[in-house]
């Protein structure tokens, strides 16, 4: 399929389309996704089951997805978009690689689920110990939340202690402690972020700004820490890269408080490099957390780390954790498929089109009037386009973008034929579909749709 035949069929005839004022881009005919929307909304909270998909944060309505064919998206009326969401990070591969839905089939047929083993988890765990440094045995479940929670129950049976340190804006999955985020400042003792997290819950997190080495010693100083957690290369504040020397200060004092280093490597494993940012980093962790890519788009999720640590988990020991559908065979043909399809020539492939991208973005920032207002920070396969002249170190700095203008950028990027995240906060995930012509066409969007929002400077 050709991507340069996007730029003619994208957007489609201006019927029933309803971007928001304050917006000049030819509006998407979206008659059906608005109808579905209309369903959804009396069915489902948001009318979406998770919130970003909603678009509010970008001032819009969502599209419904028909069909996603290589690094393409089709809505249900028949807009073609090339997708950098790609299913927030699994779709490496692109949408229905047709390796990975053979393996899909093919494992369908033999029946979709047993709660006994099967050969294919076998398979799945030997190819992850293979490529993430600190995994010598791996437990699997079906979502990174689910994993996210796990570790830390085993990291707190192996200290003895409940405190867990994590950083502001760093994501791990809905787990009720961890929603807590006190925001900028020093360490600060964690508040629910969401009504429903009981305060007890909440006050076992210690929450740190991300990058910020004096708030770290002091906080590590001041706390029995089971554990600290982090995105080793955080992507749920945009991509904002430890500054050198941070990952080795996080394995140093984890050493020095006798605290477990956890990293969630749930979209950077298998995507920054084979065995992930521990790889690049040469910062190995005590427990690692899995998702995404290991599922290859199907529900499917992991935890793991040295023998002696994960031989606690039930049946080899006391910790308890289980799960009716983790290892699924669905699942984890998916995985092998896609994992089996990321050699090193894979790698550096992404790497490229990651970087022909962020380079293209630039130009595109320069070439649209947007020059020392907004910025790309990138590392291979992720990269997000800060709305705001200054580096974003933390959780601070993400949240001083110029959100209200990324979300009159990203609209404008849709009516062109973009899918970009909606959510300043979401990184891009280029994947190894994209091709020159995809990137080329992208830069291409992105220069109208800068220059289409001038006027908001
Ligand atoms: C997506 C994500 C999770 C949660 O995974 P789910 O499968 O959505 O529960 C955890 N940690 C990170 C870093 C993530 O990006």
């Amino acid at each position: 399929m050709s991507t340069g035949d996007i730029a003619r069929r994208s957007p489609l005839a201006v019927t029933g389309g309803r971007n928001p004022s304050g917006s000049d881009a030819p509006p998407l005919a979206d008659a059906k996704s608005a109808e579905l929307y209309e369903r959804a909304l009396g069915l489902l909270p948001g009318g979406v089951n998770s919130p970003v998909r909603a678009m509010r944060s970008i001032g819009r309505d969502p599209l419904f997805v028909a069909r996603g064919e290589g690094c393409e998206l089709v809505d249900v009326d028949g807009n073609r978009y090339l997708d950098y969401v790609c299913s927030w990070g699994p779709l490496i591969h692109g949408h229905a690689h047709p390796e990975v839905v053979r393996a899909v089939q093919d494992a369908a047929a033999l029946g979709t689920s047993f709660g006994a083993p099967t050969p294919g988890e076998v398979e799945l765990a030997a190819e992850i110990v293979a490529r993430v440094p600190s995994v010598e045995m791996v437990r699997m479940t079906s979502s990174g939340t689910e994993a996210s929670m796990s570790a830390l129950r085993l990291a707190r049976a192996a200290t003895g202690r409940e405190q867990i340190l994590k950083f502001a804006g760093a994501y791990h999955g809905h787990v009720d402690g961890l929603l807590a985020d006190a925001g900028s400042g020093l360490a600060t003792q964690g508040i629910p972020a969401s009504p429903g997290v009981p305060e007890a819950a909440a006050r076992q997190t210690i929450v740190v700004p991300w990058n910020d080495e004096q708030a770290l010693v002091t906080a590590t100083g001041a706390h029995e820490l089971a554990a600290i957690v982090a995105e080793p290369y955080p992507a749920n504040m945009g991509l904002v890269p430890p500054r050198p020397g941070f990952l080795e200060l996080l394995r140093e004092r984890a050493d020095a408080t006798g605290a477990l280093l956890v990293f969630d490597e749930v979209i950077s494993g298998f995507r920054v490099a084979p065995g992930g940012a521990q790889e690049r980093s040469e910062v190995i962790p005590d427990l690692t957390i899995m998702g995404k890519v290991i599922g290859g788009g199907l529900p499917a999720a992991a935890y793991g780390g040295r023998r002696e640590l994960m031989e606690r988990i039930a049946p080899a020991g006391d910790v308890y954790q289980a799960g009716t559908l983790s290892g699924n065979p669905l699942a984890v043909a998916a995985g092998l498929a896609t994992l089996r399809l990321l050699d090193a020539t894979a790698y550096a492939t992404l790497a490229r089109t990651t970087e022909l991208l962020a380079d293209g973005l630039r130009d595109a920032i320069r070439a649209g009037g947007w020059f020392g207002r907004a910025h790309v920070v990138s590392v291979p396969g992720l990269l997000t386009v800060f709305f705001r002249r200054d580096r974003v170190k933390d959780y601070a700095g993400a949240a001083d973008c110029d959100r209200d203008a990324y979300g009159a950028w990203c609209r404008e990027l849709l009516a062109r034929g973009v899918y970009p995240p909606a959510s300043q906060f979401e990184a891009w995930f280029p994947s190894l579909a994209h091709d020159e012509a995809a990137v080329e066409r992208t830069v291409e969007a992105a220069t109208a749709a800068f220059a289409a929002i001038q006027d908001r400077a």
